[in-house]
């Protein structure tokens, strides 16, 4: 499916003409897929996970946040896809627009697909999230090493909503000491801001 086909969803649910966030129109993809986590102070607090695949951010809600303990299992609910370029939003989406609240992105950089299949052979990144289960390598600022997304509830045949777990994987390299970060005290890793100096700021930069 194309980019502008898979971004129908995100598009409805925006007004552009209120919110900066970015439509999706520009970007080609990079070498190596992209990665980036957004802190996201809505209506609840939570954060916004996306791996590149392809020509989009596929994207997953994650209330509590990446963990870089192996013995947390952090719930990540599955979200439309987003344009390439959000992984640049950090600002204010107007009060009572979809997803009106502050933005700020806490980590991105690049990840290392590396699923396979139960023969240990490689298989797709793209296929393997279709069922259910990815494994990858984050090379951001912040989190560094092995992490799986894994679903447990729902999935092809529609209906049930669909619920997955991220977890680091256990001898993944380094975790980098970021198990689990503070929503209200964590620094844009592009502007050094808090949430609330990105608020106060009206989200210029
Ligand atoms: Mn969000």
């Amino acid at each position: 499916m194309a980019g502008d086909e898979r971004l129908r969803e995100y598009r409805r649910k925006r007004d552009f003409g209120r919110t900066r966030e970015p439509s999706g129109r520009r970007e080609t993809p990079g070498p190596e897929p992209r990665f980036v986590v957004q802190i996201h102070d809505a209506r609840r607090m939570h954060f916004d996970f996306r791996l590149q695949v392809g020509d989009v951010l596929k994207s997953w809600s994650v209330p509590k946040g990446p963990s870089g303990d192996p013995h947390d299992k952090r719930l990540a609910v599955p979200t439309e896809d987003h344009p390439l370029e959000y992984e640049d939003f950090e600002g204010v989406i107007p009060k009572g627009e979809y997803g009106g609240g502050t933005v700020i992105v806490w980590d991105r950089g690049t990840y290392e697909p590396l699923s396979h299949d139960r023969r240990g052979r490689p298989v797709g990144f793209a296929e393997s999230l279709e069922h259910g289960h990815a494994t990858f390598r984050l090379r951001g600022s912040k989190l560094r090493g092995e992490y799986a997304l894994t679903r447990f509830r729902g999935g092809r045949d529609g209906g049930e909503e669909e619920a997955w777990l991220l977890v680091r994987k256990a001898g993944g390299g380094p975790a980098g000491g970021h198990s689990t970060p503070d929503p209200r005290r964590a620094r844009s890793v592009r502007t050094g801001r808090t949430l609330a100096q990105v608020a106060a700021e009206g989200g210029e930069e």
